[in-house]
Parts: C-alpha cells; structure tokens; sequence
C-alpha cells in the first residue's frame, strides 16, 4: 500500500482529515473547487498544528515536516495516485453523487473511496461507482484533530477487506473506529441531530434563552457542550441537511427540522463558520 491519501473538500472537515493524515505519516492531497476553500483550510491546519506543538503534543520539528505532506490543488484528476479517497464535501446528496461518479473514473482501481457523509446512505453513494464493495464511510467527528471516533460504516456491498483497511488506518491515526450499518444518520446523527432540533424547538418556543438551554445540558446531563453550541460547531446548513436525510430517510416527521433552525440558515447565519449563529463569534 502507498501512503497516499486524497481529501476531496477542504472545509473544517477535510481540512481536519487532510491534517490528521499528514501528522501520521501520509501524503496527501486536498482538493477543493474553491481556492479560496483551499487557502483558508491550510491556514486552518497550520493554526492547529501551531496549537498542539503549544501545547507539547507535537514536537516544534514536524510543524513543516506535516505542511509539507499536504498538497492543494482544484483538480479532482490529482486523485488517481490515492490508494484511499476520503470525501468531505458539502452534505448534499446530487453533489456527492456526481463526486464519486468522477472518482470512479479517476482513481486508481485498487483505491478505496470513503465518504466523511454525515447522514447520506453509503449504499446509495456506491451505487454511482463500479466498485460499491470498495466504497465505505469513515465518519470523522469535529475538530478532527481532538475527537476520538470514527463511525465505520458499511453499506449493502462494502467488503469485509474494505472495512478492515479503514478499520486498521483509523487505529494508524491513533483514533477509535466503531463499526456501524448504513441507515441514515447512522448512529451519531440519529442520536444527536433529533436532541439538537428539540434545543431548537425550546429555543423557538421561548422554553429558554440559548445560554439556559445549553447550560441545563452541560451541567445537568455532563454534556461537555450544550447543544445548541454544538450546532454552532457543526454548521446550522449541515444540521438542516442531516435532519432532512433522516426525516426522508426514515419516513417519519419527528425528524422535520425546526423552522427556526431553518430560518437561520435562510439568513445566512450557519453558525461558527459564518461569525453567527445561536451565539456570535469574533472571526
Ligand atoms: P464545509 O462547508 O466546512 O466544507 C465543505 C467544502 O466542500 C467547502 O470548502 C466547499 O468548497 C467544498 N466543495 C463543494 N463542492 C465540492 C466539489 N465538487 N469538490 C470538492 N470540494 C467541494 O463543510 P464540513 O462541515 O467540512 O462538512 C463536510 C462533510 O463532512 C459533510 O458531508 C458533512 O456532513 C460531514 N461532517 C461534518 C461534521 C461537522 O461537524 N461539520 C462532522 C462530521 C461530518
């Protein structure tokens, strides 16, 4: 196997993969329609590394060494040399279709394509390729560089070898693979997304103020954040996209998002990526 992965998205995931895969070792590529994208998701990364050699996890030395394994380019073609594609492109299903229809074509046969998909079912992005046993999820959890997981997830066709090697290179990156089954939200989403829409609820019916209701969970429940902080984190358009997959997807209108949560997004306000969302955020 060549130490060669590709991260197609450059936003606070990819770049977070693109940065997690660097520090152990492997070169990799991040690729992004946007160069704007790219730029701003370097910087990320460099900030970040910065952080940890602060704070004594990395020593000052590999700073470079780990900018310097990471390449930027706008062209999904610099994905053929990859023996693994990691995708974390926006959460919209058409876009991640036509994404792995193109990898399909462009990567290397033998190469395992993976889906950072918050909620999309992993079967129905496999079915775009001609290799649906090598196509899997490997769910990165947010700020990738500190969260522990990665939810596995094997579609219909995913092969017993695929979710091994994923399995195998998630421990590589020194993080904790759990192995789940395709159903949309798969367990993460499916747990948090319905607790973070009824916040919003509360928040819409004038239950609480933002800060009551993220306070009632971190100190009520031990949540080390509260909900609506952590819808912030992950981006309110994302959170609108997963409940829509699992509202869908399972056909039951529990899962409808908030129209608060919607109207947010409508303004614009999508949380900590936008300087604005349930709280505000200096850039
Ligand atoms: P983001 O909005 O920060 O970044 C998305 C990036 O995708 C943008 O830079 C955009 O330019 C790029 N992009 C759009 N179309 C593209 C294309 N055709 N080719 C290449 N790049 C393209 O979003 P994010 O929060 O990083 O989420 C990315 C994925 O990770 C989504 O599937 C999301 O559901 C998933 N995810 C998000 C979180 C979270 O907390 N935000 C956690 C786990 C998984």
């Amino acid at each position: 196997m060549t130490d060669r992965v590709a991260v197609v998205g450059a936003g606070q995931m990819g770049n977070g993969i693109a940065h997690v895969f660097a520090q152990s070792g492997f070169r990799v590529m991040m690729i992004d329609v946007s160069r704007e994208a790219l730029d701003r998701g370097r910087a990320a990364i460099e900030k970040n590394i910065e952080r940890q050699v602060k704070k004594g996890t990395i020593p000052p030395e590999e700073q470079g060494e780990i900018l310097a394994r990471i390449d930027l380019d706008v062209d999904l073609g610099r994905a053929a040399d990859a023996s693994l594609v990691v995708e974390a492109a926006s959460e919209d299903k058409g876009l991640k279709f036509s994404i792995f229809s193109d990898l399909d074509r462009i990567a290397n046969p033998e190469a395992v394509l993976a889906t950072n998909t918050s909620s999309i079912s992993i079967t129905e992005i496999a079915r775009r390729t001609r290799r649906p046993d090598k196509v899997v999820g490997m769910h990165f959890m947010n700020p990738v560089p500190v969260m522990k997981l990665v939810e596995i997830i094997r579609g219909l066709a995913t092969s017993d070898a695929t979710t091994e090697y994923v399995t195998d290179l998630s421990t590589r990156l020194g993080k904790t693979p759990v192995e789940v089954n395709d159903y949309p939200g798969f367990v993460s989403n499916r747990v948090l997304m319905p607790m973070i829409n009824e916040a919003v609820y509360c928040l819409m019916e004038g239950v609480g103020k933002p800060e009551a209701i993220d306070q009632v969970m971190t100190l009520g429940m031990n949540h080390p954040m509260g909900p609506l902080a952590l819808a912030d984190l992950i981006g309110l358009d994302t959170c609108v996209a997963i409940l829509e997959v699992l509202r869908d997807g399972l056909g039951d209108p529990k899962y409808r998002p908030c129209p608060l949560l919607k109207k947010y997004v409508a303004a614009g306000w999508l949380g900590r990526k936008s300087g604005r969302g349930f709280y505000t955020y200096s850039k």
